[in-house]
């Protein structure tokens, strides 16, 4: 057992099975001698992880055979690139501004198309999600960020789009949220949050969505990955093997189902402590509420700093707010189990009262 609880927004804790499987068969993977570290991206044995960890996300979020499912690098950074690059044809392409990260893939979209923001809550300091809205029917489609990580803000309903393809950025709770996927175009997430670590991101496509662009590098093309079965280059191969053992411990805690489940008991158990003591403040229209990122302050820097810094030497550690955002922020990611929210809240609770305060 470790002594932290890691709340980092990511990348961010993984369960402890998976690191100790990974340590036993570092040296030498499944009796094949070599480390999985070493292992050619063009492997058999490599094929067999794509084709499992596939099958395994196809069935936890009962993707349709109409869609691919592909593995790819860059973060979720370069789909904010390779998303109008690949889908625009040409037309107007559509975004809802809910925080730091959709600010960020809008900046993207803005250099290579006409960009329509369509909607946004940033004159409300980001508090809720934006809801009622209109998409034109002549935009090629419209990109959501379906948990805006640093606002701790999560789109529960998805918007109306009146037929235009919705894209949504699931960074910070792919597999933790039930959503339907048939209600995406496409839908994607660096693994380093909530399915695996850094340097793999997972795109599940509708295939309706691919064709030929005229003048798109073979690496920015979305089709090409698919064709060469995540295999275009090399890989990250280690990467891809952790997710898919992540994909296997989520179907053995339930599917997402389940953790869905446990996400909304450990953020509500959260909001419920911060909504009865006076002390701290989540400032989030409650509807919106993240279950997955909960954002949390004294409304006192100093008081906030010295709160991250003492949970640190309590083993409570990354709780620092977003560089863009002052105050906590909790990341209650998948693979964070009852008792570090449990051991958090009774900080809170030490915190609160030698701080003088009544709750
Ligand atoms: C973390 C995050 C990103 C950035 O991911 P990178 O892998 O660093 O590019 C994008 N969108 C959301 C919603 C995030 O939470």
């Amino acid at each position: 057992m470790r002594d932290v609880y890691n709340f980092s927004a990511g990348p961010a804790t993984l369960p402890e099975s998976i690191l100790l499987q990974l340590q036993e068969e570092l040296l030498n993977y499944q009796g094949l001698g070599y480390s999985m570290l070493e292992m050619n991206h063009r492997a058999p044995e490599f094929f067999a992880i794509i084709d499992h960890a596939k099958a395994t996300l196809k069935e936890l979020m009962h993707i349709p055979d109409n869609y691919s499912i592909v593995f790819l690098q860059g973060g979720s950074s370069l789909q904010f690139a390779m998303i109008p690059m690949n889908f625009a044809k040409g037309k107007r392409v559509a975004y809802v501004d809910t925080g730091f990260w959709s600010a960020k893939a809008i900046e993207e979209a803005k250099i290579l198309n006409d960009t329509l923001v369509v909607a946004s809550s940033k004159d409300d300091n980001y508090r809720f999600t934006p809801k009622g809205f209109e998409v034109p029917s002549d935009c090629a489609y419209l990109h959501i960020t379906t948990n805006s990580t640093s606002e701790g803000t999560m789109f529960k309903e998805l918007p109306d789009t009146g037929g235009v393809p919705l894209i949504g950025d699931a960074c910070s709770n792919i597999l933790g949220f039930e959503y339907n996927v048939e209600d995406f175009a496409m839908i994607y997430a660096g693994a380093q949050k909530n399915a695996g670590v850094a340097g793999v991101t997972v795109a599940i496509i509708r295939n309706d969505m691919l064709h030929d662009v005229e003048g798109l590098p073979h690496i920015l093309d979305y089709k090409q990955h698919i064709q060469a079965n995540s295999v275009y280059n090399t890989s990250p191969t280690f990467g891809i093997y952790v997710t898919s053992l992540v994909l296997d411990w989520i179907k053995q805690a339930g599917g997402v189902e389940g953790i869905a489940k446990r996400n909304e008991l450990k953020s509500s158990t959260l909001y419920d402590y911060i909504d009865a003591s006076t002390f701290y403040h989540n400032y989030v229209v409650v509807e919106d509420r993240s279950t997955m990122n909960v954002v949390f302050t004294t409304d006192d820097d100093h008081l906030d700093q010295a709160f991250i810094d003492q949970a640190w030497d309590k083993g409570l550690i990354n709780l620092a707010g977003h560089r863009s955002a002052k105050g906590m922020r909790v990341s209650l990611y998948n693979a964070m189990p009852m008792e570090g929210v449990t051991a958090l809240i009774d900080f809170m609770d030490s915190f609160a009262k030698e701080n003088c305060v009544t709750l």
